[in-house]
């Protein structure tokens, strides 16, 4: 028997989500013989829990003030009411959709789908919860993460992202705890869709990591839109109550609610997969520790996405993934880069951002040039809308390097990731000024900054 033949699969994926589907199909299309066992719909968590249904969330939410600003240009009527039953069908529907679409991506692909929760039995061999063991030359734990609530009394009241999608019951108080991009997205989503949000941050001003001015001016739209956001602040205990969830906060003040989502975090999924068991390493918050081939510590065993807590985003799965089977079963070509990553966050207004924030610049290239533009866009002269668009770019002057570019407002990641492509191949601020602008547009004034 060959080495290849001794095991019943080349590659044994645990967790079909992003990163695992994604390894699994490129490597079956190499012609490796790949599993990938899941026990929940197929997905993971940006496809059932996360990306998807709050994106299409965020798109409900954006129609209420489309119908209010709608006016402006001359539509009459009434504003409509949001049917909280209709809003969850529709994205129950998609969602399954796309389930089915990626059980087709893995027949297509040749992957065989074992459904249920796998763990480690050794190095090479894989225990699903039916008792059926596979081995495989190479396995890959992609497990993702899961929500984390702090030890709070009560916490068996509250909510996380988890739950809020299928809520039974619209909540027209929620709190919301936490000030990343989990807490400060559905906070922005349900004050949209009607809910009276208030959200509370432990520190002094929301989106840590992000730019200073970024993060200040989205705080000022969010507050202007109705979000309720404390900061400096936190939950000290939470208790059921006839009025509804009272939150006793660590001022003593008290806060009643509907629901109460806490957004504090996540954590790699590893629980019950017996890594530690066989000596696989991790770090304190049970992350799998890689090097940059994505290998654990032990020699046959991989792992990427969430479950490595590097940057908790799809498109990194997805390109962690693309490398590693090039390095398995590929070219060994391929390299994974850290640099420069864009990101979005779905608040209201939208956050697009690549590179490094104004700080951050200050620190890694010492000195550097600001450019910021903030102003109404066209679309509001007569919407009455009072929202406004915050752009900024940094440039390295050593270089000329558009090293940081940072935008909140409407399609902010759409523009982003357009821009992103340059900023990603070097482009300068020269370059940046000798491109025409698209008129009338936002993204325009990216090209026309010069004061
Ligand atoms: P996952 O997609 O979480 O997949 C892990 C899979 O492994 C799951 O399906 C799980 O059921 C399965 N699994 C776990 N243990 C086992 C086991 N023992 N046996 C079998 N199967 C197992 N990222 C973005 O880029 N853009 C966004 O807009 C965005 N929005 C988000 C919104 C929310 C609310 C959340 C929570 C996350 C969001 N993310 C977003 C992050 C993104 O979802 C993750 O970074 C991404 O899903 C990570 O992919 P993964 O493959 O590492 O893990
Ligand atoms: P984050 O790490 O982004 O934010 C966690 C927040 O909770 C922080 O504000 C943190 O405060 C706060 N917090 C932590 N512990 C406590 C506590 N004990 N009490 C009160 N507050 C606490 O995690 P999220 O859960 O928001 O999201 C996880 C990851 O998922 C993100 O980092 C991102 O990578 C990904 N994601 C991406 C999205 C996108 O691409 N649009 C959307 C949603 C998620 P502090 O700042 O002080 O640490």
């Amino acid at each position: 028997m060959s080495e290849q033949n001794k095991f019943d699969f080349d590659l044994f994926v645990i967790g079909a989500g992003s990163g695992g589907v994604r390894a699994a199909r490129m490597a079956a299309q190499t012609g490796a013989r790949v599993a990938a066992a899941e026990g929940a719909p197929l997905g993971g968590t940006c496809v059932n829990l996360g990306c998807i249904p709050k994106k299409l969330y965020s798109y409900a939410a954006h129609y209420a003030e489309a119908f209010e600003e709608s006016h402006g240009y001359g539509w009459e009527g009434e504003k409509p009411v949001l049917n909280w039953e209709t809003l969850k069908r529709q994205r129950a529907t998609e969602i399954s959709r796309l389930n089915g679409v990626y059980e087709n991506l893995f027949k297509g692909a040749g992957v065989e789908l074992i459904r249920g929760w796998a763990k480690l039995q050794d190095p090479n061999t894989v225990l699903l919860d039916n008792g059926k063991a596979y081995t495989a030359r190479h396995i890959l734990i992609a497990t993702g993460g899961k929500p984390v609530v702090p030890d709070v009394p009560g916490k068996e009241y509250v909510i996380t992202s988890n739950e809020i999608f299928d809520l039974p019951e619209f909540p027209q108080r929620l709190l919301v705890v936490g000030g990343g991009y989990i807490a400060s997205e559905f906070a922005s989503i349900f004050n949209g869709l009607g809910s009276r949000v208030v959200q509370l941050y432990r520190s002094e001003q929301i989106l840590r990591g992000f730019d200073r001015e970024i993060r200040d001016f989205v705080a000022g739209e969010m507050r202007k839109a109705g979000v309720d956001i404390r900061t400096n602040t936190n939950i000290a205990s939470v208790e059921k109550t006839p009025e509804g969830l009272k939150a006793t906060l660590e001022d003593g003040s008290v806060l009643v609610a509907d629901q109460i989502l806490y957004a504090t975090g996540r954590a790699p999924n590893i629980k019950g997969l017996g890594f530690e068991a066989l000596g696989g390493q991790t770090a304190k918050n049970g992350a799998i520790k890689v090097n940059e081939r994505y290998q654990t510590s032990i020699p046959s065993i991989f792992a990427l996405g969430d479950v490595t807590d590097r940057v908790q985003l799809t498109p990194v799965a997805l390109a962690e993934a693309m490398v590693l089977v090039d390095d398995l079963f590929g070219k060994k070509q391929k390299k994974m880069s850290y640099e420069y990553i864009p990101t979005a966050v779905f608040t209201h207004p939208n956050i697009g951002t690549v590179g490094y924030s104004e700080e951050e610049a200050r620190d890694k290239f010492g000195d550097i040039r600001v450019f910021r533009s903030e102003f109404r866009p066209l679309k509001h002269t007569l919407s009455g809308s009072a929202a406004r668009v915050f752009m900024k770019l940094i440039v390295d002057v050593a270089s000329d390097k558009v090293v940081g570019m940072h935008m909140a407002g409407d399609d902010a990641g759409e523009i982003i990731q357009g821009f992103a492509v340059a900023v990603k191949a070097g482009v300068t601020k020269a370059g940046f000024d000798s491109t025409i602008g698209i008129h009338p547009t936002a993204a325009e004034e990216f090209v026309t900054m010069r004061g």
